[in-house]
């Protein structure tokens, strides 16, 4: 069986390499020009603690051992599910199953200045490799957006001494996955130990300059003066050669538990993919959506169960980690705060199972919580020592 799998991000290779595995002909298509590469490690490279090939999955003698004919720099310009093909560079190529990991692009807001020099997207690893040219020691930098990439992004250009402004409309920095005293401590460290500026909660009204950026202009009059701006302000799906090739797509293309579209020739996977009307944003449901596609591939009965997604911060010094619900309006919450020695947790529970938790300042626990989240245990005979982890549960 020909078996093309479309985007060389971490889905489609994880993918490919199971389906080849397993004997199929593989063809490996991305738009990008390198090898697959880690992208989950970019800021290494930013920061400059690592260089390009640390962060390569794959090599060509490893591509090749494993029989995949791999084609990088070559987008997918249009798809034909009942045809079985795709064009791609004015070049026809014929599959038997198709598996779409497209994954996301990041959101350029369409902001007065956004295509001025000097605005950055952090998505790829030709993003970073821009910015690392034009940021160095001194340089101003705004990042606009306060999640988990804009602070990986600020932190890691403040650790080639770059001086970092993070602009961010809520009032913390990771709402999404922080409560407010949680979001108020991180901010707190990252300007002691990375020496990053906030502005929250903030909008940007513009950026300012003529032939390069010179400044953010907010929404209440005030300027951040910066010659580099990142946008790091979230992700869409890559839709658009599913949608043109007729597949049902909402937010991100729509599959089935074992990953297959609407369309019986194609599958999708990872970031660009829908699956029970959520589309993932991390690395690991994508990693679990390709093993579901390649034994779909293989003919196995497969099936994609999603778990709570624990999300940690990338600085180091920095320990943080969340998963499941974050301030459930439904949920009660039980709160352990030692503000002197930086440690603090959160933990929500609903009809006595454990929903959502924060950890900040000491994380070992983590894989405890999530087992309890991911297992759906009872909680309410722990209740009470449930915030002092594991520990206090064996002793009593
Ligand atoms: C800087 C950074 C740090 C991150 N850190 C974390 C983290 O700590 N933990 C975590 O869980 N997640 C993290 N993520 C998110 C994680 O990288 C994504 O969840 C993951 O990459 C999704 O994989 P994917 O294969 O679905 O999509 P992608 O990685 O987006 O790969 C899709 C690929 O398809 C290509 N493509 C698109 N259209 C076409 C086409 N028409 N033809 C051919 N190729 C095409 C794209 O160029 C891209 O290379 C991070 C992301 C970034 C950018």
């Amino acid at each position: 069986m020909r078996v093309l799998v479309i985007g060389a991000g971490p889905a489609g290779m994880r993918c490919a390499e199971r389906a080849a595995e397993a004997g199929l002909a593989v063809t490996f298509c991305g738009t990008e020009p390198a090898l697959p590469y880690d992208r989950v490690s970019l800021g290494r490279v930013l920061s400059g603690e690592a260089e390009v090939q640390a962060l390569i999955s794959h090599d060509a003698a490893r591509l090749r051992d494993l029989g995949i004919a791999f084609r990088p720099a070559t987008r997918i310009a249009a798809l034909d599910p009942a045809g079985r093909a795709v064009t791609a560079r004015g070049e026809t190529i014929a599959f038997d199953r198709a598996v779409i990991a497209t994954g996301s692009e990041a959101v350029l807001l369409p902001l007065p200045g956004a295509s001025l020099p000097g605005v950055y997207l952090y998505r790829s690893m030709a993003d970073v490799l821009a910015m690392r040219r034009s940021a160095g020691s001194g340089t101003r930098v705004a990042v606009i957006g306060g999640g988990l990439l804009g602070l990986e992004a600020a932190a890691a250009l403040s650790q080639r001494g770059a001086r970092v402004t993070v602009v961010h409309a809520v009032g913390w920095p990771m709402e999404r996955q922080l409560d407010p005293a949680a979001g108020a401590l991180l901010a707190r460290q990252l300007g002691a130990i990375r020496r990053l500026a906030f502005a929250m909660p903030a909008r940007t009204e513009a950026i300012e300059g003529e032939t390069h950026v010179r400044a953010l202009r907010l929404a209440d009059g005030k300027r951040i003066p910066c010659e580099m701006v990142v946008m790091a302000v979230g992700v869409r799906p890559s839709v658009a050669l599913a949608r043109e090739a007729g597949l049902e797509v909402g937010r991100g293309i729509v599959v089935d538990d074992a990953m297959r579209s609407s369309a019986p020739s194609v599958l999708a996977i990872g970031e660009c993919a829908e699956h029970r009307g959520t589309v993932c944003g991390l690395v690991a449901p994508a990693l679990a959506m390709a093993e579901t596609a390649a034994a779909t591939l293989r003919g196995e009965a497969a099936v994609y169960a999603p778990r709570p997604d624990p999300t940690a911060l990338k600085v180091s010094g920095i320990d943080v980690w969340s998963a499941g619900e974050i301030g459930p309006a439904d949920a009660e919450a039980i709160t352990l705060s030692d503000a002197a020695a930086g440690r603090y947790r959160r933990l929500w529970l609903r009809a006595g199972r454990l929903v959502g938790a924060v950890l900040y300042g000491d994380t070992a626990d983590a894989p405890f919580y999530l087992n309890l989240m991911t297992e759906g245990r009872d909680v309410a005979p722990m209740r009470g020592l449930l915030p002092f982890g594991p520990a206090f549960q064996d002793a009593a």
